[in-house]
């Protein structure tokens, strides 16, 4: 049996905090606001690959409220996902991403942002695609005031 899954998440940039996206440091003057390390690419993926399973969302397993979970690296909750994937006997057939960004310039850093999000799931760099794209300078993305992510992920019974 096959399942589809889809996320998405937003998180504003703000000055003074580093901008993290898929696991990589991303050179910038501005950083993406939240709870943990605001990963907005992980979480989108996370959402997509808890929605294919049947289970729930980032918020259910990992609450903001949760001082646990305050400035950790969205990677761990990356790699807790996979095993509650691999628990619930599914393995990921492939996950594809775009996200969405005015700024800065992602597409030299999307193959280690690939890596990263590869190693935390245990599976081959090839079952993830990556994109990146603007918005024209419209709505809050285009107008760099935050970044969004969208995700979809086919999973695979065991
Ligand atoms: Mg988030």
């Amino acid at each position: 049996m096959m399942r589809v899954g889809h996320g998405y998440d937003v998180h504003r940039l703000t000055e003074g905090r580093p901008l993290i996206l898929g696991g990589v440091r991303v050179p910038y003057d501005r950083g993406l606001d939240g709870h943990s390390d605001a990963d907005v690419l992980t979480h989108a993926v996370i959402d997509a690959l808890l929605g294919a399973a049947g289970l729930g969302d980032i918020g259910q397993h990992f609450p903001d409220t949760d001082d646990r979970y305050l400035g950790i690296s969205s990677m761990l909750l990356l790699s807790e996902t996979a095993k509650l994937l691999k628990k619930a006997g599914w393995r990921v057939g492939n996950i594809d991403v775009t996200l969405i960004a005015q700024a800065p310039k992602l597409a030299r850093f999307l193959p280690q942002m690939r890596d990263c999000l590869a190693a935390a799931l245990s599976i081959a760099p090839g079952a993830i695609n990556l994109k990146a794209t603007t918005e024209e300078h419209l709505g809050f993305t285009g107008r760099g005031e935050g970044i969004a992510c969208h995700s979809v992920c086919l999973l695979i019974d065991n």
